[in-house]
């Protein structure tokens, strides 16, 4: 390996109660965000699996005591947090231009950790860097 290994300040590993993840996602994410909805496996564990380009018609809660759930229009049940995806492009523009850093394909978040794990907070800086530059080259 010649690449320097990255620091990485954003991540947090200590597992979140349910009742978090469901205030934050609430604070950020009102009835009606567009999302994309995973109901069987992240694209991440099956890049074949169904997906639904939807938006939320609940809010979310906890199911169960265990698990942070959220209800999308066109799927009958409810789908857990971690399945559901506010749509990347309306909150890191960035996004749409693949990552010079770790590789991810425009439309997809960026990576940590080899891969393993989704930056779902931010984006890496030369993605924005490099989104600021398509934008000056590609619009005029
Ligand atoms: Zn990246």
């Amino acid at each position: 390996m010649t690449s320097p290994p990255t620091i990485d300040n954003q991540e947090h590993f200590m597992p979140e109660r349910p009742a978090t993840t469901v205030a934050r996602w609430n604070g950020l994410h009102p009835i009606g965000t567009p999302v994309t909805a995973y109901p069987g496996c992240r694209p991440e564990d099956d890049s074949e699996d169904e997906r639904l380009t939807t938006r939320t018609r609940s809010k979310a809660e906890v199911l169960g005591g265990h698990t942070a759930v959220v209800w999308v229009e066109g799927h009958g049940a409810c789908i857990a947090l971690t399945h559901v995806d506010p749509d990347h492009t309306a909150r890191f523009p960035a996004v749409a231009v693949p990552c010079p850093t770790c590789q991810s394909a425009a439309g997809q978040l960026c990576t940590s950790h080899g891969g393993s794990r989704t930056r779902r907070h931010d984006v890496h800086q030369t993605r924005t860097a490099a989104f600021a530059a398509a934008q000056q080259t590609g619009e005029n």
